[in-house]
């Protein structure tokens, strides 16, 4: 697939737009820019890659918000050679975001026909993080502890076995809510490994399922 000038320019645009919309984190605004979404679509829909809008990606699941993954992603801030796991890797856009910023990146989908495309885009574009065809509800825990998690569809509740493979010192950054609209959650483990919950915005995710799908 091509990246080309007008791809580059709508990305671009799609920058200012967030630079609008409050995202200030300048690692975050370099990796968007970098990284070409419009690849993680289908090809007939190259338009609307750059508009502030979900996408459909197949299987009834959506690429998030280009706004939405700027804004878990300036929550999460982060840092070169830290160890996050994703919840919901999906079209493997964010996943890749992570990648750019210099995170090492484990993502799990539960859905394995995403699970076998994402995973053929992330390497084309020459990313290595470590990706699962597993229910993100019981996380990783072989790889744990990690220094962030981030969880990408809208969960009922905060689950314990992601609050467990969290480092101290470590947040996760996570949509809570049932229905159409979640609150953004930002879950702190303190040193003495107790939490700190700070909530954000509304935003609208696909819910968090359990179990796999083949
Ligand atoms: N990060 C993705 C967002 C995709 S939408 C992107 O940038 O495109 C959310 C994804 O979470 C969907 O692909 C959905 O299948 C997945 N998902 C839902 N419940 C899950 C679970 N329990 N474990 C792992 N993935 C899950």
């Amino acid at each position: 697939m091509e990246d080309s000038f007008k791809h580059k320019g709508m990305r671009k645009k799609l920058i200012e737009e967030l630079r609008y919309f409050g995202i200030t984190e300048e690692r975050v605004l370099d990796a968007m820019m970098k990284i070409p979404r419009h690849f993680f679509l289908d090809l007939a829909f190259v338009e609307q890659a750059y508009s502030n809008v979900a996408f459909q990606i197949g299987v009834g699941q959506t690429i998030s918000h280009p706004r939405t993954v700027a804004y878990q992603t300036q929550l999460l801030n982060p840092q070169r050679g830290q160890k996050i796991l994703e919840i919901g890797t999906g079209s493997g856009y964010q996943t890749s975001v992570l990648c750019e910023m210099g995170a090492r990146v484990y993502s799990m989908e539960r859905q394995k026909e995403l699970f076998i495309k994402s995973r053929k885009i992330i390497s084309q574009l020459g990313y290595t993080p470590k990706l699962f065809f597993g229910d993100g509800y019981k996380g990783m825990p072989s790889y744990a502890p990690y220094d962030g998690i981030i969880v990408t569809c809208g969960a009922p509740f905060i689950p314990e076995a992601l609050v467990e493979q969290l480092k101290p010192g470590g947040k996760m950054i996570i949509p809570v809510g049932e229905g159409a609209k979640q609150i953004m959650h930002q879950v702190t483990k303190n040193p003495d490994g107790t939490l700190q919950v700070d909530q954000f915005g509304e935003f609208s995710f696909v819910p968090m399922l359990e179990k796999v799908a083949k």
